[in-house]
């Protein structure tokens, strides 16, 4: 029975292990400590086989109705995605998918049974959205020994819990967001002072940028691409993106629709078009340090967590801000999960740090769905309690009737960052009566209050009438003992991908990707070598499978170099 760490990231998550050498990350079974944070389901053999990391990286782009990805936003929420018709899955569920993943790496790795783990959560997590957490583990048959807060984990990775006091900052630019924390470190405890950061911020809009710069230098619009360029172009970014953090230029050739482009982008140009975005990054260091009722100055330390952090511009900023050299010597991206095995160390000893939690903030966005402009059919998301909010915390927004007549205003209210509420969460309705009117005349103030437990009020009171009518939402996404149980019983009876067919399930859904991102020639001859391929894995009497592998593997290489379109 051994004890791991997970870093359980949006983007990507690791699995790691006490040593006596200290913490150790765990390779997954193509040999890479990241494992990507997506989920699919895959026919073989005539069964659904659930399909973990970089090979459900790629179906998101082959089959985005079996894939999914981003689902650690969701967690705490009772959000259900269908992955094709046969499967719906909550978030606690999908997240159990990765850590069964990770927990076979580890078995296999360390070659004994691995059924407890500590696992990563966001400093700002609330009770609610631990528990699923915990759940998660539960569902993954993993017993959660404990959460730790992501800067905690942080910290402890560099040894910052062994210096007797100190206040240290934690910089966490992840892939979609951007988390700032202030720890205080004192006797046997990491306080999180202050959290803040920006939910939509990460490096996906510094990526972004690349792509608008190559659209834009080649007269091209966005919505004239399809799914397949499009895709094509994030990938090609990301590409340009991480060569930047290494190098002052990077070279690209991509083909669009009937188009061959090829340019250059320089590290310098790079940073001139991302600075809006660095300066938004200000913004929640700012706003941490005056909660914590700190200056730069009074900083000890300054941690740069998550793979954007890779940025040198980036880093650069962060050193000119706290006028000293942050700490980042080590892997950005593999901190976290560093640090949760030192918290297995210590756990282990029977020492392990306690750590603070802060959950004083409301997770998500709370609002309500709202017609703007003339057309009936445009609802959308009006937000009245804005995610990260330090509670209790009390708003309220008016809206007006959009008919002649009505005398009745529904209210439903949501849960969720999404614009559109049907890709939200539905907590519940209201209905007040107004008096009948023109359009736009009568009117309701609404007021959300949302309180410590997670509960949610919401008034509304007519503007003429001063008739209040309330309800208490209070927020049940858990499972209950009886539904995890069941959930449990039902996730046993779906099985991964075989973890030996992970590299070659993982290189045929790559050549699948580029057979769907190739035209005419370039298409034929990826189809060839995935038949070619498929028939040699087929093949039980092939031993030269290995030999197979690397060659199929190299000719995707030269592919995804971009002789895309062979004709
Ligand atoms: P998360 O915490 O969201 O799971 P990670 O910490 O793994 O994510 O960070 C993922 C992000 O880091 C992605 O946007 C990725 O493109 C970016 N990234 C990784 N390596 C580099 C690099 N060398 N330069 C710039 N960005 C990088
Ligand atoms: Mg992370």
């Amino acid at each position: 029975m051994t004890l791991v760490g997970i870093d359980l990231g949006t983007t990507n998550s690791l699995v790691s292990y006490w040593s006596e050498d200290g913490p150790k990350l765990i390779p997954n079974a193509l040999g890479e400590f990241l494992t990507p944070s997506v989920v699919g389901v895959i026919e073989s053999n005539g069964t659904s086989d659930i399909l973990v990391g970089k090979a459900a990286r790629e179906r998101l782009i082959t089959h985005p109705e079996l894939t999914v990805g981003d689902f650690k936003r969701t967690m705490g929420s009772k959000k259900i995605t269908k992955l094709g018709p046969n499967f719906e899955f909550r978030p606690e569920e999908l997240s159990a998918f990765i850590l069964r993943s990770l927990r076979e790496d580890a078995i296999n790795h360390l070659g004994q049974e691995v059924s407890e783990a500590i696992i990563s959560v966001p400093a700002y997590f609330n009770d609610i959205q631990r528990k699923a957490t915990i759940d998660a583990g539960k569902l993954a048959g993993l017993k959660v020994d404990s959460l730790i807060n992501e800067p905690t984990a942080a910290a402890l990775a560099y040894g910052l819990d062994e210096v007797e006091e100190q206040q240290f900052l934690i910089f966490d630019l992840g892939g979609g967001t951007f988390d700032v924390s202030i720890l205080d470190k004192y006797d046997n405890v990491m306080e999180v002072r202050a959290t803040a950061g920006d939910n939509f911020l990460g490096g996906n809009d510094f990526r972004q940028e690349i792509q608008t710069h190559i659209l834009t230098g080649n007269e091209l619009e966005l919505s004239s691409l399809d799914g397949r360029d499009l895709n094509r172009l994030f990938r090609l970014s990301e590409k340009i993106m991480h060569e930047l953090s290494r190098k002052d230029v990077a070279h690209y050739t991509i083909v669009i629709g009937e188009r061959t482009l090829e340019g250059s982008l320089t590290r310098d140009a790079f940073e001139e078009l991302t600075s809006p975005l660095r300066r938004r990054l200000r913004v929640p260091m700012e706003r941490a340090i005056n909660d914590a009722t700190l200056r730069p100055d009074n900083i000890e330390n300054v941690v740069l967590v998550g793979g954007a952090s890779r940025m040198p511009r980036v880093r650069r900023m962060v050193g000119r801000l706290f006028q000293k050299l942050p700490l980042s010597h080590l892997n950005p991206d593999e901190l976290i999960a560093l640090g949760a095995g030192v918290q297995a160390g210590l756990k282990l000893r029977n020492e392990a740090l306690e750590d603070v939690v802060m959950t004083d903030v409301c997770p998500y966005t709370l609002g309500t769905s709202a017609i703007v402009g003339d057309n009936y059919d445009n609802l959308v998301i009006v937000p009245i309690i804005e995610r990260n909010a330090v509670v209790p915390i009390s708003q309220s927004h008016q809206f007006f009737t959009v008919r002649n007549k009505q005398t009745e205003i529904n209210l439903d209210v949501y849960q969720g960052e999404n614009m559109r509420p049907e890709d939200n969460i539905l907590l519940g309705d209201l209905k007040v009566k107004v008096p009948a009117s023109r359009a736009g005349v009568e009117g309701v103030d609404v007021r959300f209050t949302y309180d410590i437990n997670g509960a949610l009020e919401v008034e509304v009171t007519s503007l003429t009438t001063k008739k209040t009518t309330r309800k208490i939402f209070r927020n049940e996404a858990n499972l209950s003992d009886d539904e995890l149980e069941a959930r449990f019983q039902a996730l046993s009876g779906i099985k991964l991908h075989p973890r030996e067919q992970t590299e070659n399930a993982t290189l045929l859904a790559r050549g699948e990707r580029i057979y769907a991102e190739s035209l005419r020639g370039g298409r034929e001859y990826v189809r060839t070598l995935i038949l070619e391929f498929e028939d040699a894995i087929n093949d039980q009497a092939n031993r030269d499978i290995e030999k197979i592998r690397t060659a199929f593997s190299k000719e995707l290489d030269a592919l995804e170099n971009n002789i895309f379109d062979m004709d």
